[in-house]
């Protein structure tokens, strides 16, 4: 059998950090059966911001982008009075980028790898949509936070959802090589998993 077993990156944004909600997201991945295997509380520099959001990734620029412009159009909003004459969503991706590396940078952080079969598609599930305004009652966005694209981008921010998570296993890989050494990485074993054998 081959095995599903993943290891995915979360970060608690500053906005949850001085929310005081970390106990309860950590909660959410305990009380599901995911092993947390690393963690530490940190400020973030500019330069790891500037990895972890890669000006270079054009699907990541433009996802932002395209996922903007839809949430606009759903809404009947007007792109150009938060964008000015730049509205195509690499344009777009690219103001978004600048204020989440300035977000991300502003306050401390708890960044943290999860483990477990499916870990990646379990975490992304339990952190809802993007947008905290679409995001299903009983996710952690849709629980705490009723941000949106419009109110953030009236205001020149990112969007508060409180938390990052990896979007699939290449991502996870890549972001937990970036943000923790292999000597910080811990191996246990959690009931759940001799239950689950
Ligand atoms: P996710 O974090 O769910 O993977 P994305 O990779 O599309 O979502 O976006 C990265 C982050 O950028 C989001 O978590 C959010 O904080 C911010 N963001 C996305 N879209 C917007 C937007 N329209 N306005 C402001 N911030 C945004």
């Amino acid at each position: 059998m081959q095995s599903s077993t993943e290891q995915t990156l979360v970060i608690l944004k500053p906005d949850a950090v001085s929310r005081g909600i970390m106990g309860e997201i950590v909660s959410r991945f305990e009380r599901v059966g995911l092993k947390m295997v690393a963690g530490k509380f940190m400020q973030v520099s500019r330069e790891l911001a500037d990895k972890h959001y890669p000006a270079s990734r054009k699907e990541f620029i433009e996802g932002m982008g395209n996922k903007t412009r839809e949430n606009y159009a759903d809404l009947g909003l007007d792109l150009s009075i938060d964008f000015g004459d730049k509205t195509d969503a690499h344009s777009i991706g690219m103001f978004i980028r600048e204020w989440l590396v300035e977000m991300i940078t502003s306050g401390p952080v708890f960044v943290m790898v999860w483990e477990g079969p499916h870990a990646v598609e379990l975490v992304r599930k339990l952190c809802g949509h993007t947008l905290p305004l679409k995001s299903a009652p009983g996710t952690i966005r849709g629980d705490y936070s009723y941000d949106s694209s419009a109110l953030a981008n009236f205001g020149k921010r990112p969007i508060k959802n409180l938390m990052h998570a990896s979007g699939n296993v290449e991502e996870a890989v890549f972001e937990v090589k970036l943000w923790f050494s292999a000597d910080e990485i811990t191996t246990y074993t959690r009931v759940q998993e001799v239950a689950m054998k």
